[in-house]
């Protein structure tokens, strides 16, 4: 029909501008078909005429190890022959509840699910099902997966073909849904004072890792969870991102807060699809008489995810690992800042641990509203212009670059 011809048309639009898809967006470079990405091997990525891109991207940071690290691709050729027991508690599971339960204190059990996103879900409708409220608070611009449309944030989904959600979607599960700026109390503050009777959970991302590489002002946290608590919601912290990113374990350790949820995914998963959701007994004994298939989904505890899962975490206990990727996204934070001040060009540049994000803007960013003054335009030009030089980034200005340990310093170098 004439609407999906246009839809298509609109779709192509954006592709091809190189900024949100990022096989499409390599046909920008060179002008010829698209250059498609064929393979990953430590923190390259080569495509199919073999040309070599030191990438930035990590999966849109579901690793850290680098691609096909040995010790995971090992753990998985393992497991693959033993006939896939899904859908039953296997020992792997077992052994990775157990192991994020030991290094995350504020949970006692966990379960998981095949992505960030259906765990991002479960964690909201768990937070309703113990508070018995309904209301739901979460912050401008962030990101929390891809289901219900009031959680996807701006600049992603149906919303960068210009197309409303709402046109064509009926309206969620998420009604009550509230949205705050981040970063900022008395907003907070006013919504728990006025509707607090009504709000179920808090959720939050411990360190913004959607809008760019955002951490919390000193106190902001901290006065969050008080405030929450105080009147009867529950915390809910998305670590997707951030667990396992800065340090052996969440980063909410390092806040020295513990929130009621915690959702994990990415990193946890050793490369495989994974998503996560964990609290103390109290709260997960609201599940634990729901068998896995159907609260948690046909794939949840997958044998090959479990596997490289725990592959992964033991890697990542190897001394020094974090102090060197925190090494490595210092020189490249630095020489990103020192590029931009030869070039005249004013940037901010966030980093922590292995991650970085560049704003185009010489305003400070400590909100989405900071992150949206990142000019764009530029930033699909600089995007386009590090392809050619071999240097693969994450294609949008929202997303993070990923340090990981499988990068040089030879690498961050020539970056
Ligand atoms: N929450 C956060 C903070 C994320 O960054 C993401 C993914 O980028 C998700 C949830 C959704 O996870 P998934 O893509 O595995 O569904």
């Amino acid at each position: 029909t004439a609407a999906s011809e246009d839809l298509f048309r609109r779709a192509l639009a954006v592709a091809s501008g190189g900024v949100h898809s990022p096989s499409r967006s390599y046909a920008a470079v060179g002008g010829g078909a698209p250059r498609f990405m064929v393979r990953g091997e430590g923190a390259y990525l080569f495509d199919a005429d073999g040309h070599r891109y030191i990438d930035y991207l990590s999966g849109y940071g579901a690793i850290i190890l680098g691609h096909a690290p040995e010790r995971v691709v090992e753990a998985v050729r393992r497991v693959a022959p033993d006939g896939l027991l899904f859908g039953t508690p296997t020992p792997l599971e077992v052994e990775l509840d157990e192991r994020l339960c030991q290094v995350i204190p504020s949970v006692d059990r966990v379960r998981f699910t095949a992505s960030g996103t259906e765990a991002v879900m479960t964690a909201i409708r768990l937070a309703r099902a113990f508070t018995g409220k309904t209301k739901l608070v979460k912050f401008d611009g962030s990101y929390h997966g891809h289901s219900d449309p009031v959680l996807v944030s701006a600049g992603s989904g149906f919303s960068t073909l210009g197309i409303a959600d709402s046109a064509g979607i009926p309206p969620g599960v998420m009604e009550d849904v509230i949205s705050l700026p981040y970063n900022q109390i008395e907003p907070l503050e006013e919504v728990l004072f006025r509707q607090g009777a009504q709000v179920a959970a808090v959720l939050v991302e411990p360190v913004v890792g959607n809008f760019g590489l955002v951490p919390p002002k000193p106190g902001y946290l901290e006065a969050l969870v008080e405030q929450a608590h105080a009147a009867g919601a529950l915390v809910i912290f998305d670590e997707v991102i951030t667990a396992f990113r800065f340090g052996y374990g969440a980063v909410q350790d390092r806040f020295g807060l513990r929130p009621d949820i915690t959702v994990l995914g990415k990193i946890i998963g050793g490369g495989m699809p994974i998503g996560a959701y964990g609290a103390r007994a109290e709260i997960m004994d609201l599940v634990a008489p729901l068998g896995p298939m159907y609260q948690d989904g046909t794939w949840a505890g997958h044998p090959l995810s479990m596997a490289a899962g725990l592959a992964c975490l033991e890697a990542l206990r190897e001394e020094g690992l974090y102090a060197r990727l925190e090494r490595l996204g210092r020189r490249l934070a630095q020489g990103l800042r020192d590029a931009a001040g030869r070039a005249g060009v004013p940037v901010q540049v966030h980093q922590m641990g292995g991650a970085i994000a560049l704003y185009f803007t010489g305003e400070p960013v400590d909100d989405f509203a900071g992150c949206e003054r990142s000019d764009s335009e530029r930033f699909a030009r600089f995007f386009r212009a590090m392809l050619q030089r071999g240097v693969h980034l994450a294609p949008s200005k929202y997303e993070v670059w990923f340090v990981t340990a499988a990068h040089t310093e030879a690498d961050v170098e020539q970056t």
